[in-house]
């Protein structure tokens, strides 16, 4: 009998969360108006808001956090940071950051300019954001499949190069500073990127001279992928992987929150010293000096560990195959989700499941009440509240697909866990055909709505 994947740990500490009655989990409803941001953590009983330093962290990690150095320059934990991330990406010049954003914003200040175009894979709201705040402009290549939900493409996140070098036809290279490539791709649902592609957008931005920069918030996933799915790949390390799409790049961005395995922290890693010393300026300015960068020296020893784990196919193994497990879960009783089952998280289609909700109802954040409602389970609308409106109409932007995103904390979830919310999911679709109405919004902010938006029940 071959043997099932087994997390190559144990368990050595836990922490209590409490299950709450339904009549307690519609009046928290009511009273954080409807958004699931809005709840406390004691009145959730599993927490899928996101898997962005909500993990848990080894013994070797917690040690690490022990002897962390908190020198202002120069400290060993630093050293030991630069050290792990040399030997994982090839990069030689190390900037910390407090997280992933403020390294986009450090490495941008120095490399987007207004009127730029940065051509990429469905790049990340703060990654967007940061280069439309310098007008400049986000344009996204991604391949056609990653929006059709029930196509089983393996990479979803690739870059299509015809969408590519029509960029670059289109515009002078003097606009295009960079091609940035996002490992896996968080907005098409946690979709990976194949070798063959990365090896295939590098040998065409090389024919128009534009660099390649990596954000890599899941580049050790995506490493997994790669392995366990691509032709050629499936005798090779994590680590040789990872290398070989590090070595593609002139950098990268890193949110330390999901594949560093700590709950806080970023950084910048560059092959080419005169860039370094350019963002070393704006790192003093925005982050700290340049061998901390925000962060706590405990932090960054505690992140040098981690991504050394992170990097083993043990772990990786057990992580994406919790989320699999879920997602297949979930299939088997009917619920449509998007398949392949992403890296990070199970994506339902509330449009499918909730048919009878009006667009301009939210069906999303309607199906995403249910399920916390039903079991005290948070998850997250990637919907129409997160589009926003139009700068200029102020309509609603309504995207192609209307998704409730379950994101799966590492190490934090067990597999009863899992078909905790698998079952809960399923009651909310047997009694689906009776939810028939959604929301409307009461308040709502100028950008960013789906943050701290009211609703009110229809
Ligand atoms: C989370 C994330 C970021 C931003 O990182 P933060 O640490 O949340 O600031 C950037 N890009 C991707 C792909 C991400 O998933």
């Amino acid at each position: 009998m071959k043997l099932p994947y087994a997390e190559p740990f144990r368990i050595k500490m836990t922490e209590e969360i409490h299950q709450s009655t339904r009549a307690e989990r519609e009046q928290w409803l009511k009273e954080a108006h409807y958004n699931l941001f809005n709840l406390k953590s004691s009145q959730v009983f599993i927490d899928l808001l996101t898997d962005s330093g909500t993990g848990a962290m080894s013994d070797k990690q917690w040690a690490a956090m022990m002897t962390g150095d908190e020198s202002y320059a120069g400290s060993k934990s630093f050293e030991q940071l630069q050290e792990t991330v040399h030997k994982i990406t090839g990069y030689t010049y190390l900037l910390p950051t407090h997280q992933g954003r403020a390294a986009e914003n450090v490495l941008f200040s120095v490399l987007v300019k207004e009127g730029n175009i940065i051509p990429g894979n469905s790049h990340f709201d703060t990654t967007k954001g940061h280069i439309e705040f310098r007008k400049a402009h986000a344009v996204d290549c991604t391949v056609d499949e990653a929006f059709d939900i029930d196509n089983l493409y393996p990479f979803k996140g690739n870059i299509d190069l015809d969408k590519l070098e029509q960029v670059y036809q289109t515009y002078p290279k003097e606009k295009i500073p960079f091609c940035l490539v996002t490992i896996t791709c968080n907005s098409s649902g946690g979709q990976p990127v194949s070798m063959e592609n990365i090896r295939q957008v590098k040998e065409l931005s090389d024919r128009y001279e534009i660099p390649i920069i990596f954000d890599a918030a899941r580049f050790a996933e995506n490493a997994y992928f790669i392995k366990t799915r691509e032709k050629g790949q499936e005798n090779r390390t994590i680590k040789e992987i990872a290398k070989e799409v590090f070595s593609y790049g002139i950098g990268m961005t890193m949110s330390s929150k999901k594949d560093g395995l700590v709950n806080i922290g970023g950084f910048i890693a560059l092959k080419d010293e005169h860039l370094y010393r350019e963002a070393s300026n704006f790192t003093i300015i925005f982050e700290g000096f340049i061998t901390y960068g925000g962060m706590a020296g405990r932090d960054m020893a505690a992140l040098a560990v981690g991504l050394d784990e992170a990097t083993e196919f043990g772990y990786l193994e057990s992580r994406i195959s919790q989320v699999e497990y879920l997602g297949h879960q979930m299939m088997e009783l009917g619920i449509p989700v998007q398949q392949p089952i992403g890296g990070h998280a199970v994506f339902i289609d509330a449009l499918r499941f909730l048919p009878k909700i009006k667009r301009q109802e939210y069906p999303a954040q309607t199906l995403a009440n249910e399920i916390y409602k039903e079991a005290g389970i948070r998850c997250v609308e990637i919907g129409t509240l997160l589009a926003d409106r139009d700068p200029k109409t102020r309509e609603n932007r309504y995207p192609k697909l209307e998704l409730v995103r379950l994101a799966i904390p590492r190490k934090t979830y067990t597999q009863n866990h899992m078909d905790y919310i698998a079952a809960a999911v399923k009651n909310v679709f047997d009694r689906r055909s009776a939810i028939e109405k959604g929301y409307q919004i009461v308040w709502e902010p100028n950008i960013l709505r789906h943050f701290t938006v009211k609703l009110e029940e229809i």
